[in-house]
């Protein structure tokens, strides 16, 4: 059960998740009783000047898991879901993550409690500003290093990047990733989490037997993970016969034009939304997730397959493009249904991994091509894909037990080696 500070339904889900592995690996107790709980919380108030002159309070919130591994890694989300118990559990998975991507990284989130489509982006700057300022001090390029989440982007990151260096008196570009590539980010960031996303696909389809041409896929969310996703899958013969956002949905069964619904919502769309799409028909969210579809792309929010529509899914391949999108009710009528499942802390491990490139590109001020990039991401998802299938088939333990069973013992591991600074 999750620390009473830190309770929620997610930190609840990622406790009894690190809790079936670490039984089923027989973790050193004192080393689970440590991870069962982050090492460091911090709440603070986020003054914003609105356009109006009034002044709203915020409340922001920086988790840092654990960092054995090395600096602490994790995103910045801006969304009105946001509280403590919600970015401890994501900061858990990114621990997990890091050590299963084998990246000499820790797991941190971050987050505001607030709607970003509701602020000017004067007010969105102002906010990032003081958010940044009140976690300056523990974050840092050898510290805790931020990247973009729901609700945040590069412009978000470059704000970042410039309060904390303002602070310091010289450009930081190594404090946080998902820069623009102007200021020190890194070609293919912006695309790493739905590329690898696809890369997982990819791998899953071979082991499954599935040709990816001609297959089809329906993809929730349609923010940065969603829709590089559904274009990559696109890109190789999948037909998107579903998309959606946070204004509902679109079906097509013959698919719909990707590229085209992407310039909608980036360029014709006041909302940026796919509210008004002239493609395809209107769905529900909760529709898309029980549409026939060979692969299913969560890519929005979390918790969204649940005991109640998970016996309803008619996919065959569930991949994971956000974070925490299915309960531990729902995974069990999935391994009963038989549906493969790529877990969120593999399938959407790209982003951080490019995020790991960017940081070390910035460290030593050298700078790779996307086509280094993209064959080092893919190299690396490529490697945990068959690790995880490895493990899963050796324990006899679905993808996501799997998964984290690695991740946590590779934590363990190195905890046990440091030991206990007491
Ligand atoms: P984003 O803000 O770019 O996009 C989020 C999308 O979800 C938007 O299209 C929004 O309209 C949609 N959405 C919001 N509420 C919804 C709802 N109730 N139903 C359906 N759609 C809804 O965010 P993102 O960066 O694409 O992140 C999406 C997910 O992927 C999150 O769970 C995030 O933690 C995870 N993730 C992101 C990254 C990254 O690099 N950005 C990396 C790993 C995991």
């Amino acid at each position: 059960m999750a620390t009473v500070e830190w309770r929620s339904p997610a930190s609840e889900m990622a406790v009894k998740q690190f809790e079936i592995a670490a039984g089923k690996l027989n973790l050193d107790k004192n080393v689970a009783e440590r991870l069962r709980r982050p090492d460091r919380a911090l709440i603070v108030s986020v003054p914003v000047m609105r356009d109006d002159r009034r002044v709203q309070v915020f409340t922001g919130y920086r988790v840092q898991h654990n960092d054995t591994l090395g600096p602490f890694k994790g995103g910045i989300r801006y969304h009105p879901d946001v509280n403590l118990g919600e970015v401890s559990a994501l900061a858990m998975w990114m621990t997990w993550k890091c050590a299963l991507a084998g990246l000499p990284l820790g797991g941190a989130k971050g987050g505001v409690s607030c709607d970003p489509a509701e602020l000017s982006r004067a007010e969105v700057q102002g906010l990032t500003r003081r958010y940044t300022a009140e976690i300056l001090n523990i974050i840092g390029p050898e510290v805790d290093v931020p990247a973009p989440d729901m609700g945040t982007d590069e412009q978000v990151m470059a704000w970042v990047m410039d309060t904390y260096s303002q602070h310091k008196g010289h450009a930081v570009p190594g404090v946080v990733t998902g820069k623009p590539v102007a200021i020190g980010g890194t070609v293919g960031r912006r695309e790493a989490t739905g590329r690898g996303v696809v890369y997982t696909i990819g791998e899953a389809a071979k082991h499954l037997n599935i040709d990816l041409v001609g297959a089809t896929a329906a993809v929730q969310g349609f923010g940065n993970v969603g829709s590089v996703a559904a274009k990559e899958l696109a890109d190789v013969g999948v037909k998107i016969v579903a998309i959606s956002d946070k204004t509902g949905g679109r079906y097509d069964p013959k698919g719909l034009p990707i590229q085209s619904v992407i310039e909608y919502v980036t360029k014709t769309s006041k909302s940026f939304t796919l509210e008004g799409c002239p493609h395809g028909e209107r769905i529900t969210n909760a529709e898309l997730l029980e549409i026939q579809c060979d692969i299913l792309v969560p890519a929005a929010l979390g918790m969204q397959i649940t005991a109640q529509n998970a016996p309803k899914l008619k996919c065959r391949l569930l991949a994971e493009g956000a974070n925490g999108p299915t309960t531990l009710d729902a995974d069990a009528v999935l391994r009963e249904k038989g549906i493969f499942v790529i877990p969120d802390v593999l399938a959407n491990a790209g982003g951080v991994i490019v995020s790991y490139f960017e940081w070390v590109q910035d460290l030593q001020n050298f700078f790779w091509t996307e086509d280094e990039i993209n064959k080092k991401l893919r190299a690396i998802l490529t490697k945990s894909f068959y690790e995880v299938l490895d493990m899963s088939r050796t324990e006899k333990v679905d993808m996501r037990l799997a998964a984290l069973m690695i991740g946590v013992e590779r934590v363990s591991r190195a905890m046990l080696w440091r030991g206990l600074y007491a």
